[in-house]
């Protein structure tokens, strides 16, 4: 079991507030979510963390997270005026996911693993190749990249989510942390 309090307490130096914890054999993986990255997602083979050439199958994906013992959601609200703004914001969230992440790793938490709120955008040019990525150890997959039906999951826990048919109303995000 890992140690929630002293997690919990970096999630907040963070700023990681709305949380929950999770049992990871309840995220729900989707073979549908890996089509709707090949059909409909812009980013699809442009991004170093992305399908199809940069993450496992489908099938690895939920093997991996059926590995872990616990899990966590961190929920994220967000209105941002003009779309170009969200992507700044995805950024400075990525980077204090990451960096929480390794703090708990240095924890302990050997296994540790984060999947951010959006495709990777540490840099504002990606090289779309795994291989070539600038930033290795921090870059890290969406959970949706993984095939996680992100709506489905978080439902389960009362976390709001729903299809926003456009900028004028309030983004809900999630990332996720596997930890054992
Ligand atoms: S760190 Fe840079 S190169 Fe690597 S996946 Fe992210 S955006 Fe692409």
């Amino acid at each position: 079991m890992a140690d929630q309090k002293l997690l919990e307490s970096i999630f907040l130096k963070y700023g990681l507030e709305d949380f929950r914890w999770i049992c990871p054999g309840e995220i729900i993986v989707g073979q549908w979510v890996r089509f709707k990255c090949m059909f409909g997602c812009p980013e699809y083979g442009k991004n170093g963390c992305c399908p199809p050439d940069n993450v496992p199958s489908v099938a690895q994906c939920r093997a991996f997270v059926q590995e872990y013992g616990e899990g966590v959601i961190f929920h994220m609200a967000k209105h941002v005026d003009k779309p170009e703004d969200r992507e700044a914001w995805s950024r400075k969230i990525h980077k204090k996911l990451s960096e929480m992440e390794r703090e708990v790793f240095l924890s302990g938490y050997h296994k540790v693993f984060v999947l951010p709120i959006d495709n990777c955008l540490l840099c504002r040019e990606c090289n779309k190749d795994r291989k070539q990525c600038v930033n290795p150890r921090t870059a890290r997959p969406t959970a949706e990249a993984l095939g996680i039906d992100v709506y489905a999951t978080v439902r389960q826990y009362g976390f709001p989510i729903d299809v926003l048919p456009d900028y004028s109303q309030t983004m809900n995000r999630y990332a996720f942390l596997l930890v054992e």
